[in-house]
């Protein structure tokens, strides 16, 4: 069975920067599971994942602009340490969650300068190539529920 939208399809992938440092792998743990078609992939993987086969491999370089978007700077924001209403000791790199009006948004610690900590809006992975490692582990057609939901079960 082929990849297409609406398969369920289960991967291995092992995610390397241009330099060959692993930023995150499935291969310790169960594959990972997702409905092909529906944007829950980045696009530069899903693309590369159309019309692949159980037990295919591939290796693809995703650029940003197909993977976490370019690096936009006027997602920095700064902000005073009081404002920010966190129980733990803020440290670069760390994650926080901001209530918008559009919900609720993940920003990343980008640095600590005094009393300032810079925001970042951007994802971790913005603005950099990465390379992917696949394969493909299954491949199903998505049950009627799975596709009203938009996920893989
Ligand atoms: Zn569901």
């Amino acid at each position: 069975m082929e990849i297409k939208k609406d398969m369920a399809v289960s991967i291995h992938y092992t995610l390397k920067d241009i330099d060959g440092k692993v930023l995150d792998t499935s291969e310790n743990n169960e594959p990972l599971k997702y409905l092909h078609g529906y944007g829950q992939m980045i696009p530069g993987v899903e693309n590369s994942l159309e019309g692949k086969k159980i037990g295919d491999s591939l290796e693809v370089t995703v650029e940003p602009k197909d993977g976490y978007g370019e690096y936009d700077e006027r997602l920095i924001a700064k902000v005073e340490k009081a404002k920010i209403n966190a129980d733990i000791k803020l440290e670069a790199g760390m994650p926080l969650q901001a209530e918008t009006g559009e919900g609720v948004h993940v920003l990343y610690v980008k640095k600590i300068e005094g009393e300032d900590v810079y925001l970042d809006g951007n994802h971790p992975l913005a603005g950099i190539p990465l390379h992917f490692s696949l394969s493909v582990v299954d491949v199903q057609e998505a049950t009627e529920e799975e596709k009203q939901h938009g996920h893989a079960h």
